[in-house]
């Protein structure tokens, strides 16, 4: 059940010194109900711009959104608005979306008195039905949001984002502040929640370790570029691209075949502005052979539901 669809969507931008800044290059991803479909890379990949293009708050230079079907770079006023109720972000760190001097009532129930579906009257019975919904007392509907955990505000950003009964939530690296127990509280949450209202969830995150323990799918990007596309449950046994590998092996301790030298991902990350001809992960990839310096490699469907963007996708089979 096809919900958001982004369709080759790109995003450029002008740099000083007149180079182009390629962020996000022709990314395509679909977003199902009651599915997580996880984005996985460092910091500068460009999942934060997708995700933020697949939520409507910016723009792609090119490449179509479509939500249920209508382009939703045409929608104006009323649908317009709409869309943004149907479609809700959480940010990694909460307290910057709160308002310090906000009580916890006043900022979940915020989006619900924007949208005017209920009323100031209201908000302590709709802010205590919220808080259950998250798993928090009722008794911290009056607190600010410096007086409660890491955890707690994460939890109170979720309640704010459901509120409006969204059909997609996108979680941009919400679990990353937090300790590993709070991490996995979390997780636990965000399914629970998945199972009882069927949200599309969007999950972005460093770290594949969590990811492909409960999304659905996941989308491997890397300078801007998707590189493996893969179902969770098969991260571990099937992924095939180099990066995907040393993503892996960093925490897994994966055996890999043959003559396979140890991967570790030495070099650094080339700039997004200069990003080498042929293969993104050429400077990086131990595989790297003559093709990979001067043509880029497709994004190809391998098996299905399985899509690398690999020349060398034949050679490199986990065990
Ligand atoms: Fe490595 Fe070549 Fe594959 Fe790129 S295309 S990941 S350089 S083997
Ligand atoms: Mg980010």
């Amino acid at each position: 059940n096809l919900i958001l669809e982004a369709k080759h969507v790109s995003k450029k931008f002008q740099s000083s010194g007149n180079r182009l800044l390629t962020a996000c290059e022709d990314v395509s991803l679909n977003f199902y109900k009651n599915q997580t479909l996880g984005i996985v890379g460092e910091s500068g990949c460009g999942k934060s711009t997708f995700m933020r293009m697949a939520v409507g708050l910016e723009k792609p230079s090119s490449g179509e959104l479509f939500f249920h079907g209508r382009n939703m770079l045409e929608l104006k006023g009323e649908e317009l608005r709409l869309n943004r109720r149907n479609i809700q972000m959480i940010f990694q760190d909460p307290s910057e979306a709160f308002h310090p001097r906000m009580k916890v009532k006043e900022i979940i129930c915020e989006p619900l008195l924007n949208f005017s579906l209920i009323n100031r009257k209201e908000v302590d019975s709709k802010a205590r039905e919220l808080l259950e919904m998250v798993e928090l007392p009722g008794n911290l509907a009056d607190r600010y949001p410096h007086d409660m955990s890491g955890g707690q505000r994460q939890r109170a950003g979720i309640a704010r984002a459901l509120a409006l009964e969204p059909e997609v939530i996108v979680c941009d690296e919400i679990t990353s502040s937090l300790d590993v127990s709070a991490q996995k509280t979390i997780v636990e949450l965000l399914i629970k929640l998945q199972n009882k209202k069927h949200v599309s969830i969007g999950f972005i995150s460093h770290d594949l370790a969590l990811v492909q323990q409960f999304a659905h799918q996941v989308a491997v990007m890397y300078l801007g570029n998707i590189v493996e596309i893969i179902n969770g449950n098969e991260v571990c046994v099937n992924a095939r691209h180099p990066y995907t590998q040393a993503l892996l092996d960093s925490i897994f301790d994966v055996h890999m075949d043959f003559s396979k030298e140890i991967m570790s991902i030495e070099s650094e990350v080339p700039s997004p502005l200069n990003v080498p001809a042929g293969c993104p992960f050429r400077n990086r990839c131990s595989y790297c052979m003559k093709v990979c310096e001067t043509e880029k490699p497709k994004l190809k469907e391998i098996e299905p539901c399985h899509m690398v963007a690999c020349h060398r996708y034949n050679d490199l089979c986990c065990i």
